[in-house]
């Protein structure tokens, strides 16, 4: 195996790749500090690059993983120490911005955060945005099909693609940077790489729709007392609000205690609350929305749909309500702590997550359940601690996924809405594919990935 590193060097330089002793100062993941294992890490600065660094690969049947930002959640960035992993850290830059046609094109080691903020600077938006955004890459967006905060209006990453570019496994280039809304000219191959998690090819550029900028963003954090109130208060906010709500994120009372508790983030309203919700609606006219968007907090409350409401009155306290959303560091003190990321349908919801409540309550009775999530999307995350000592994290894990997954089927929901499959969930997928489809992704794989050398044993087994 050394051979390939000394070929991969030949082919693109001593700098381009890293070797094992240069990669102990680098992180696994966002979510784990211990050192990352890969026989080397290559960081090519061109598609050309990159391509090379797989042919070599590929002719040795060297197995490849890709790095964007790491911040997936379900380990589909796990490398092994016998894996060559390529960042996409130096494919970063922003390579057009086209007003007249509203398109970006970049490359996918660009963060979000950098993108967002640059497209913003000429008048227009793009609505992809998550609570990772400072770190996350497009190439990682794109590779999990990331869904995030805007997709009740604005739909996830799928929707927001127009083109892009991809090396497959045996080194070929697969550009496909088309810039137009509306175009049938044969398969849609760019679809087979979105969401794909590394498996079928690696990202390298990409063409994004995007919006105008809204020059007006409304947002209030609501209390309900009554679970069913939760449906009806977003199809109010979605009627009254004519197709302009961009958010509506609802955390359950337990989460909200847990990281608003002292010492946590600040609460604008009482923390005795079933549920807390985050609306937020965007538009044109900073006077007229702002004043429709108080008309309908306020219809809400004298309807007593809502119990209590704060608007917030400045951008800092706008971020300080998301804060509680997004930032859930508090929960890091239950160890262990596994995280869920399940779709279910909306008629369902409530119902589910009490089911899978009850069913964890009787197999641990100390257990803690923290619910949040995109609920007008039908996404919800859960944080799963089951609060017992002495016992094996796998097992533990194995038993919690049982409680949380094994109900999904019968409700037609997903074991992933947007985060993936990744190592974690590969052998839940059959939940919510049926064995037919799972037989086509085998296909799919191993028509583009014969020797298997891309991200090997992530999503299915092949
Ligand atoms: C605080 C926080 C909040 C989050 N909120 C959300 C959310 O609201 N919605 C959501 O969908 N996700 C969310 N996530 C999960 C995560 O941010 C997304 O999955 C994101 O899209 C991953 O991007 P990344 O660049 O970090 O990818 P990585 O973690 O590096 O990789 C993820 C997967 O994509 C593959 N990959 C990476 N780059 C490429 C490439 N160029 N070509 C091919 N494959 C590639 C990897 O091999 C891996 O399988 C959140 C994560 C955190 C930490």
């Amino acid at each position: 195996m050394a051979d390939v590193v000394s070929e991969l060097r030949q082919q693109v330089g001593v700098e381009t790749i890293l070797d094992t002793a240069s990669l102990s100062m680098r992180a696994r993941n966002y979510w784990d500090s211990t050192p990352l294992e890969a026989l080397a890490l290559a960081r090519p600065r061109t598609t050309e690059e990159l391509s090379r660094i797989l042919s070599v690969c590929h002719a040795h049947g060297q197995t490849v993983v890709a790095h964007g930002g790491l911040t997936g959640v379900c380990d589909g960035d796990r490398s092994t120490a016998g894996d060559v992993i390529v960042s996409l850290e130096r494919m970063n830059s922003i390579e057009e911005i086209d007003v007249v046609g509203r398109t970006v094109t970049v490359q996918s080691g660009c963060r979000l955060q950098h993108l967002q903020q640059a497209v913003e600077q000429l008048g227009l938006f793009l609505p992809l945005d998550l609570g990772a955004r400072g770190s996350c890459t497009l190439g990682g967006n794109v590779a999990t099909n990331a869904g995030g905060l805007n997709v009740i209006r604005f739909g996830m990453t799928r929707g927001m693609v127009l083109g892009l570019e991809a090396v497959l496994p045996d080194g070929t280039v697969i550009s496909s940077m088309n810039r137009l809304l509306k175009n049938n000219s044969g398969y849609d191959l760019k679809q087979l790489f979105i969401g794909s998690e590394g498996t079928l090819g690696i990202v390298t550029r990409v063409v994004l729709a995007l919006k105008e900028r809204l020059p007006s963003t409304n947002t209030a954090l609501v209390t309900i007392d009554r679970a069913e109130h939760l449906a009806t208060l977003l199809r109010e906010m979605d009627r009254r609000l004519g197709g302009t709500v961009s958010s509506f994120e609802a955390m359950w009372g337990d989460y909200y205690r847990e990281v608003t508790a002292p010492g946590g983030h600040h609460s604008p309203l009482g923390r005795q609350h079933s549920f807390y919700v985050i609306v937020e609606a965007r538009g044109p006219d900073p006077v007229e929305d702002e004043h429709r968007f108080q008309a309908a907090v306020e219809a809400a409350l004298q309807g007593g749909l809502i119990v209590d409401a704060v608007l917030p009155k400045s951008e800092t306290e706008r971020e300080s309500i998301w804060k509680i959303r997004e930032n859930f560091e508090a929960l890091r003190r239950y160890e262990p702590l596994f995280l869920y990321d399940v779709g279910v349908p909306l008629r369902n919801m409530l119902e589910y997550v009490e089911g899978v409540r009850s069913d964890l309550q009787e197999r641990w009775p100390n257990s803690r359940l923290f619910v949040l999530g995109h609920i007008g999307d039908g996404n919800l995350h859960f944080f799963v601690a089951p609060e017992v000592k002495g016992n094996n994290v796998n097992e533990l894990h194995a038993a919690s996924d049982e409680i949380v997954y094994r109900p999904l089927a019968h409700i037609g929901g997903t074991v992933s809405a947007e985060h993936g499959i990744g190592l974690e969930k590969k052998a839940w997928l059959s939940v919510s594919r049926s064995r037919a489809e799972i037989e086509l992704m085998k296909t799919l794989k191993r028509a583009l990935d014969p020797k298997c050398i891309l991200n090997p044993g992530k999503v299915i087994e092949v």
